[in-house]
């Protein structure tokens, strides 16, 4: 191959096409022209930060991998243009009402995270919601803003409850919302016993349904929010108690990641209906909650696929602000004070993880030996026929027949007919035939329906140095597709095609499907992998619902997590280390305790002395190691000699 003739011809542009890194990068993600993956999370677009230099800044520091990066301006970002979209469709349309966000704790946990929502989020007014008692304990502690919304979703018990409350006397605009018909009766009576008034919420169960992952949250069969008669039911109630007046806010959610704006329409509209009927049975209201949805274009394909969204933030803010306008103007309702719950929009882009390869393992086409054995079966020498007749105009018979073979020589083997040399020789000629169809498809104008993916049907396997389970969760348990990529040498053309598995081991630890503009690809281009060089993967757009959900698999623990702020000079500072998980950490987890460990196994070690195994001279080594082990990270540690 003229490996030299190709490396001259691939740019940096080919790698941002294949990797699609500008469709999926929202502006933060690209590619310099060394070849790096490069961060742009300012306004200022001229200021860049190159992925490899951060990287080889934290490995310096004694950090190893696998390594989450937390970029502080993204979450700036993202919320500020989440206002200025709204801000300018309220703008354009001449809505009366305002906008005021709401992030869902949920969705990425993180002190770091509510700190710096709050903290941005003062500007606008940007609120919390909480679906819990611990969520709403976090949100009263950073949410110093009163004009901001703090909403309660979720089920309220009797602490939860006074809790809200106390926060409404202390000037919070702390809504209930009622998730189930019951929770009215226990926050009445708490507000009589406390004497304080509550803001009240309520859930409705919308009717429409939308496409995407997450799309039984909505929908007669979500287990959440009111059905009409239910609504109509808490009104009742709270006109007897005198307190309809309370009742200020409509609050639905759809769902998660709905990639159709014709579906967040087609709410909207019903959503409005229940709205003036609210207003019309002469609640207070004011407050419309179209909680979460707002999706991330995960495969940049700008279209209805489940990881994408055919939209624009503008788009979603307009239409929204629009549909709106249209129904309500009907009854000659005043316009609410929108508010809206995005979760995954507001955090996906702040987190980018990244891993080495720490080895790969290809199948071998090259040794097919000049000379077969004498006694070589029949079968293989039909097999061996196969690649020897194998022309452009026989691709798809001798496809065929490979297979064929290939299948007869494992059924021959299973019952004792071939020994375990003959049938290593059939695979190798059966992968050499599959090389050769590789090679002869890039000659065909018209590809047979079967070798469509033949290429990656020889595909290598790239060991990661990360979890599935703890870092990617989503991953895995529900085919979640995130942009995955190596963050350098992106000049020079990746000439493999790989799946990744991951460190646990676990036949479900791998990932070995990738977007596509097409929908989905079953391998990924990488690079040949250099003896003297670390080879360094980034999975990006991770920022929503990965960090906590993921879980302990094989105990690989947290990973090390460096928070990232970068200046206008283009400088930038680590502003947070957290340190990963050690083994001593994650054995704790589930119940062992390090301290005696280490005790039984000096006494296991004592053992082997008295019974002349080991010197006491080795079970001190050997206690060292134990040790060593013990403070050490659960991922896989570079060698240092
Ligand atoms: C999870 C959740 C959200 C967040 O949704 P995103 O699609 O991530 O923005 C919002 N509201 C409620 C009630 C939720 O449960």
């Amino acid at each position: 191959m003229n490996l030299k003739h190709n490396m001259e011809r691939w740019t940096i542009e080919d790698s941002a096409d294949l990797y699609q890194i500008r469709e999926w990068g929202a502006g933060y993600f690209g590619i310099s022209e060394k070849g790096d993956v490069v961060v742009t999370p300012l306004r200022d677009k001229s200021v860049s930060v190159s992925l490899p230099e951060i990287i080889s800044g934290i490995v310096a520091r004694g950090y190893d991998m696998p390594m989450l990066l937390r970029f502080e301006d993204i979450l700036d970002s993202q919320i500020t243009q989440l206002h200025e979209s709204f801000r300018s469709a309220i703008a354009r349309f001449d809505y009366k009402g305002q906008y005021k966000g709401v992030y869902p704790i949920k969705v990425n946990q993180q002190k770091q995270v509510i700190e710096t929502i709050t903290r941005i989020g003062k500007f606008y007014h940007h609120g919390l919601e909480a679906g819990s008692k611990a969520e709403l304990i976090a949100a009263l502690t950073f949410l110093e803003d009163k004009e901001a919304c703090l909403v309660c979703n979720g089920y309220k018990d009797r602490e939860f409850i006074d809790l809200g409350l106390f926060a409404c006397k202390m000037g919070f605009k702390c809504f209930f919302v009622l998730e189930m018909p019951g929770e009215l009766d226990l926050i009445l009576e708490r507000s009589k016993a406390l004497g304080i008034k509550p803001l009240l919420g309520v859930r409705f169960k919308l009717s429409t349904q939308a496409g995407g992952h997450w799309t039984e949250s909505g929908g007669d069969r979500s287990i959440f929010g009111l059905t009409i008669s239910q609504v109509i039911e808490t009104i009742e109630k709270l006109k007897e108690a005198g307190m309809l007046d309370c009742l200020q806010l409509l609050h639905y959610h759809l769902g998660s990641q709905i990639p159709n704006i014709r579906d967040i329409r087609a709410s909207i509209q019903e959503a409005c209906r229940v709205y003036a009927g609210l207003v019309l049975e002469g609640a207070a209201m004011g407050y419309f909650d179209l909680g979460g949805g707002l999706a991330v274009d995960y495969d940049g394909s700008h279209t209805n696929y489940m990881n994408s969204r055919n939209y624009t933030l503008d788009e979603y803010c307009a239409d929204m602000i629009e549909a709106i306008m249209e129904i309500l103007s009907e009854y000659n309702i005043a316009h609410p004070t929108i508010i809206t719950e995005s979760g995954r929009a507001t955090v996906a882009y702040y987190s980018v993880l990244l891993f080495n390869i720490f080895d790969t393992s290809s199948i071998d086409t090259d040794s097919v030996p000049e000379e077969l054995p004498e006694n070589t079966p029949e079968i293989i020498l039909n097999m061996l026929e196969v690649l020897k007749s194998l022309n452009v105009r026989n691709l798809q018979e001798c496809y065929n027949d490979a297979l064929y073979y290939r299948d007869e020589i494992r059924q021959m083997f299973k019952i004792g007919d071939l020994t375990m040399r003959q049938r290593a020789l059939g695979d190798k000629i059966f992968w050499k035939i599959i090389q050769a169809l590789i090679e002869g498809v890039k000659d065909l104008k018209f590809v047979p329906k079967d070798l469509m993916d033949i290429e990656t049907a020889l595909c290598d396997t790239y060991y990661a140095n990360f979890s599935v389970f703890q870092s990617l969760p989503d991953s895995w348990a529900i085919g979640h597709l995130f942009p995955v990529m190596p963050v350098h040498r992106l000049a020079e053309k990746p000439e493999r095609n790989a799946i990744l598995a991951d460190i646990t081991c676990d036949c479900d630890g791998k990932i070995d499907r990738f977007i596509d503009k097409q929908g989905m690809r079953r391998a990924l281009k990488l690079h040949t992998i250099r003896e003297d060089e670390e080879y360094y993967l980034g999975v990006f757009l991770v920022g929503a619902y990965q960090e906590t959900l993921g879980d302990l698999h094989n105990l690989l623990g947290d990973t090390n997590v460096v928070s990232i702020r970068v200046h206008e000079d283009g400088n930038y500072s680590f502003v947070r280390e957290i340190e990963g998980d050690s083994v001593a950490d994650v054995l704790s987890y589930v119940e062992y305790d390090p301290k005696d460990m280490t005790k039984q196994f000096r006494a296991t070690a004592e053992q082997a002395v008295r019974e002349n195994l080991i010197t006491p001279r080795e079970r001190r080594e050997i206690m060292n190691m134990y040790e060593e082990g013990l403070r050490g990270y659960p991922y896989f540690e570079p060698y240092r000699s």
